[in-house]
């Protein structure tokens, strides 16, 4: 959510002071699952809509830009940083509600910063069925409908009915599903500008059997332990599939690149579309890393490669 600034510098000096909890030069390495990244020129953690709703309204009068991001585990920052303000949506995470539609179908609310995969086990818990999909995605459920994230066994928006949003204008809409477009790790918002804060969704699930889901969720869980790079600093699959039958992972590892470094960022070779960060890594590492890659797999099979991952910053 960029607002055209006018001094953004003065802008931040001012929002610094009004808002306390604010944070000044915060480095993105601390908030990404990458671990790189400079500073943002501040940072916010809001832990009520209020809050949230009067940064982001007092920002944009300022005309300093605002940057949403969830738990950062599909963003990658740039060395010098992000100009404005980051907002991290983390903590606008009240414990999702059930409204009982039908004898078959319930409706879910959930906000925002709420973990995906805490969302999915209070569903497991509830009999509810629907994010089976979700074994093994970190980050928020905001995030989530934002890369519209998803595995083999489903996606994001399989469920999703509605979201409510803030736009740059500082309204909260309610914006139906029928005004949104879906595809693979994208979401549109016909209406509305891609500038949008999202503070919470609804999602229409049906019963299913509890056991059976978690035994599921187990099994998932377990297959992508054995296939993924475990604890390595990553931001999940960095390159979009460009189809179904050729998945990016297959195309870099056909290309000979797991295990090709740039500095201290290495294409995996647990899974070749996941670059990971081997220790003090920069960005400009892994975008070199990256753009290797590119070359490599668009002179090997003429496959232009997309990154799923969000690149941020200067
Ligand atoms: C080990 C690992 C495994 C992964 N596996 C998968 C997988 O199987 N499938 C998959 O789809 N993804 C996967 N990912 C990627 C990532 O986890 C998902 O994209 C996740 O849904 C991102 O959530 P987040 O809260 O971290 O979002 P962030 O990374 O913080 O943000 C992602 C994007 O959404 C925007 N955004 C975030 N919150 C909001 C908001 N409230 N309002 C407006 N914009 C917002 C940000 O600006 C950014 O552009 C994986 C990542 C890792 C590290």
């Amino acid at each position: 959510m960029q607002a055209m600034a006018h001094n953004p510098t003065r802008g931040c000096e001012i929002l610094k002071q009004e808002f306390s909890t604010l944070l000044g030069d915060e480095p993105m390495a601390r908030h990404t699952s990458f671990k790189v990244g400079g500073a943002a020129d501040l940072f916010a953690t809001p832990t009520s809509r209020d809050e949230l709703i009067r940064i982001v309204t007092r920002a944009r009068a300022l005309g300093v830009p605002v940057s949403p991001m969830g738990s950062g585990t599909n963003i990658l920052v740039r060395d010098k940083g992000i100009r404005g303000l980051v907002l991290s949506m983390k903590k606008i995470n009240a414990r999702p509600t059930i409204t009982r539609i039908s004898g078959t179908e319930s409706l879910v609310t959930v906000s925002s910063g709420v973990i995906l995969a805490a969302l999915a086990r209070f569903a497991m818990d509830h009999g509810l069925a629907g994010f089976g999909f979700a074994a093994g995605i970190p980050g928020t459920v905001g995030g989530a409908v934002m890369m519209n994230a998803g595995t083999a066994l489903g996606t994001i928006s399989d469920s999703l009915v509605s979201l409510e949003i803030l736009t740059l204008d500082g309204e909260v809409k309610t914006v139906e599903r029928s005004d949104l477009g879906f595809s693979h790790r994208e979401i549109s918002f016909n209406g509305f500008g891609p500038e949008v804060l999202v503070l919470g969704a609804d999602f229409l699930l049906a019963p299913g059997d509890r056991s059976a889901m978690q035994a599921s969720w187990a099994a998932h869980l377990e297959k992508r332990r054995a296939s993924q790079p475990g604890s390595a600093a990553s931001a999940g699959c960095f390159f979009k599939n460009p189809d179904k039958e050729r998945p990016a992972g297959l195309l870099i590892d056909k290309a000979g690149l797991k295990g090709r470094r740039c500095g201290n960022a290495m294409v995996s070779e647990a899974h070749a579309n996941f670059i990971v960060n081997l220790g003090g890594a920069t960005a400009s590492d892994i975008l070199a890393l990256k753009r290797l890659v590119e070359n490599e797999v668009k002179n090997q099979f003429n496959v232009d490669l997309k990154p799923e991952v969000k690149i941020d910053g200067e």
